[in-house]
């Protein structure tokens, strides 16, 4: 079993085309939506994790190249340099996961790399340059 993050950009033709239907269906994927932003008409973005067979993984990224759609495979992981951090807040405002979060009492930040999406909206955020990738993923062009 594996399990891998991806990103998916949809062309405003293909915001209601049923591909988590199909993965689920045709390729036996587990398919859990970590993020969503689809409207008709426009442009839309998904982030998804998939689990299943390897085998079955690389399939449905072909047939996802096949249907017009992109897509951007994670296999990074963002790092923190959690000794240098200000505690200023402003990567958790960009933050879609809630990965890096900061609360009562101290509000210190910190980061839950298990929520994390490695979308890396957070990097250009920080004033201190604290968050990299340190590895990307494949993508279709
Ligand atoms: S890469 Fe940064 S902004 Fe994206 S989910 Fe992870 S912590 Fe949040
Ligand atoms: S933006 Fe940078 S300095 Fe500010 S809390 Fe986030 S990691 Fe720390």
């Amino acid at each position: 079993m594996k399990k891998v993050k991806v990103s998916l950009t949809f062309p405003p033709s293909k915001v209601t085309f049923p591909l988590m239907t199909l993965l689920v269906r045709d390729f036996g994927l587990e398919v859990n939506i970590l993020h969503a932003d689809i409207h008709l008409n426009r442009t839309g973005k998904l982030i998804v994790e998939l689990s299943g067979e390897e085998e079955s993984i690389d399939k449905a990224l072909q047939f996802i190249n096949g249907q017009e759609i992109k897509y951007h495979l994670f296999n990074g992981m963002l790092t923190w340099q959690e000794e240098e951090c200000v505690h200023c807040g402003a990567c958790t405002s960009v933050c879609p996961s809630r990965a890096l979060s900061m609360s009562a009492p101290d509000f210190y930040l910190t980061f839950n790399k298990e929520e994390c999406l490695v979308c890396g909206l957070c990097i250009k955020a920080c004033p201190l340059r604290l968050l990299h990738l340190a590895h990307r993923g494949n993508e279709t062009a």
